[in-house]
């Protein structure tokens, strides 16, 4: 899957879009395999002043276990594509993972697509952003609503029960 770069290349302000799908099924994270569906990713690569930027959004659903309450969880995410396109890797010191070399004149859409996911995916296994976890002490689920413990250290209880002792 490769997004020929020849006509922008060497052409500063030209850009060239793309839209494609990815298979990404064979993705594993611990027990799960958060992809089922095409990965759809689309964009452009601009010719900024020498640099080719590619911006852009990968959509997908994920079916996973939320990392913070272990529930079985599946949901739409949306994860921006902001990377820089070269010629050569400089070997070395190439510690940016937003760089991608070329093959030849063109971008490895699925390679880049697939890096991309993999290194953001990590923050996005909650079955919701504001997932609230589980209780440290009872284990319940507080999406589902407050636990005793919580009530517990509410004052106006901690009172209560004081009388309650004497
Ligand atoms: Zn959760
Ligand atoms: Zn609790």
């Amino acid at each position: 899957m490769l997004l020929g770069l020849s006509k922008i290349i060497d052409c500063p302000g030209q850009s060239v879009s793309f839209s494609t799908e990815v298979d990404l099924r064979d993705l594993r994270f611990g027990a799960c395999e958060p992809v089922k569906d095409p990965v759809l990713a689309s964009g452009t690569v601009r010719n900024t002043a020498g640099v080719l930027m590619m911006k852009g959004m990968i959509q997908t659903r994920i079916y996973g276990v939320c990392d913070r309450c272990a529930s079985d969880f599946e949901r739409d995410i949306e994860i921006p594509i902001d990377v820089i396109l070269v010629t050569e890797l400089a070997d070395e010191d190439n510690e940016d993972e937003w760089v991608f070399p070329l093959e030849g004149d063109s971008a490895d859409l699925e390679d880049i697509v697939r890096t991309v996911f993999v290194l953001n995916l990590d923050s996005k296994l909650l079955c919701e952003p504001e997932c609230k976890g589980l209780c440290c002490r009872c284990g319940k689920n507080l999406n589902h609503g407050p636990c005793n413990c919580q009530k517990e250290l509410d004052p106006r209880f901690a009172a209560l029960r004081q009388l309650l002792e004497k």
